[in-house]
């Protein structure tokens, strides 16, 4: 049984960047509010929706990695009763997936990510579980500063290897420098067993170009979204891949953070020098239209009250529209 971590000290604020204290501030000072308050969030639709995006991602993509399976034959229901594989979750917050990876049946979990105070509320959520309780260990680190055994032990990360690398609303906080992008890849890569699984959900920078584009010449403020959301550019045009950079707002979950555009293309070139190769990529509008006729996704869409039984949306005009900044991937693990 793996003990909680407490090697590594809270990686300190002077030797992040700016960008980067603004995140840890922000998810540091979000409180966790518990499942029955989150119910009166005037986003629950949306927010249920994102769950159940991440369901899918997990049950179609991770299952296969956990039980040894390839990826591209998906095989989709675990009926056992064994625990199995191991996961990686980077940026893991407080812990919001951790349900999904206990039904998911999973051995062993470790949770990463820059905002300790996050990392300890997660912690306090696995210590909470009554069933399938797998071994778990949790860390602070700025994983797109330095690697993993910076705040994890080096054999304690090699065995058993990881099956599932999961990086969910937070892999485009490390597309402010190649450098960054670069050690990021090389965390999800290092410890990820051949024939495993990375997946992800980040906002799609084509859409948000487009939308840039539309706004007229003269606009005053880089700005679009609705009341749900909001995106605001400092610059039009970006020089290079990196850093550019928007704020986003999300009505009751973040407010005016930085972030940064994931080219795509450009991204999956550079995860193929880390021996991922892609094999999903979706649009969340997209993602719904694909699986929400599949009778163990549609019946998810009610338990999670994304619909509810007479099959009415929780979500109004604008958390749909909300909904679709993000695109969920897939990659496999090849060498
Ligand atoms: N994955 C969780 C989920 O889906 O509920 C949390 C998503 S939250 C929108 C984004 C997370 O990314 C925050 O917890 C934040 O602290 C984390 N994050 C941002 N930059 C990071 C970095 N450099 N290293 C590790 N985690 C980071």
């Amino acid at each position: 049984e793996a003990s909680p971590d407490t090697e590594s000290a809270p990686p300190a604020k002077k030797r992040l960047t700016r960008d980067a204290v603004a995140v840890v501030d922000h998810y540091n000072s979000r409180p966790d509010v518990g499942v029955l308050q989150r119910q009166d969030s005037p986003i629950i639709g949306l927010k249920n929706f994102n769950n159940w995006i991440k369901s899918v991602l997990i049950q179609r993509y991770a299952y296969p990695a956990l039980i040894g399976e390839s990826i591209a034959k998906g095989a989709r229901t675990r009926r056992d009763r064994k625990l199995f594989g191991r996961v990686l979750d980077i940026g893991c917050g407080k812990g919001g997936d951790i349900n999904k990876w206990t039904k998911a049946k999973i051995a062993d979990y470790v949770g990463v990510d820059i905002a300790a105070v996050s990392v300890n509320q997660a912690r306090q959520r696995w210590e909470g579980m009554r069933v399938n309780r797998f071994n778990a260990r949790f860390a602070p680190l700025d994983c797109y500063e330095y690697p993993l055994s910076h705040a994890l032990d080096e054999r304690y990360l090699r065995a058993p290897p990881i099956d599932v690398v999961s990086m969910q609303f937070c892999m485009h906080y490390a597309f402010d420098s190649e450098k960054r992008a670069r050690r990021m890849l090389e965390n999800v890569s290092e410890y990820l067993r051949p024939g495993g699984a990375f997946i992800g959900t980040i906002p799609n920078a084509e859409s948000l170009l487009d939308r840039l584009d539309e706004l007229p010449d003269d606009a005053q403020d880089l700005e679009f979204g609705n009341d749900v959301y909001k995106i605001k550019f400092d610059e039009r045009q970006h020089e290079g891949l990196y850093g550019h950079k928007y704020s986003f707002f999300l009505q009751d979950a973040v407010d005016d953070v930085p972030e940064y555009l994931v080219h795509w293309t450009p991204f999956v070139k550079l995860a193929e020098e880390y021996g991922l190769r892609l094999v999903y990529r979706s649009e969340f509008h997209s993602v719904y239209q694909e699986f929400q006729e599949e009778k163990e996704f549609a019946d998810l869409l009610v338990r999670m009250k994304v619909i509810n039984a007479e099959g009415e949306s929780a979500m109004d005009e604008d958390q749909w529209e909300a909904a679709n900044i993000y695109i969920a991937f897939a990659f496999e693990k090849i060498s």
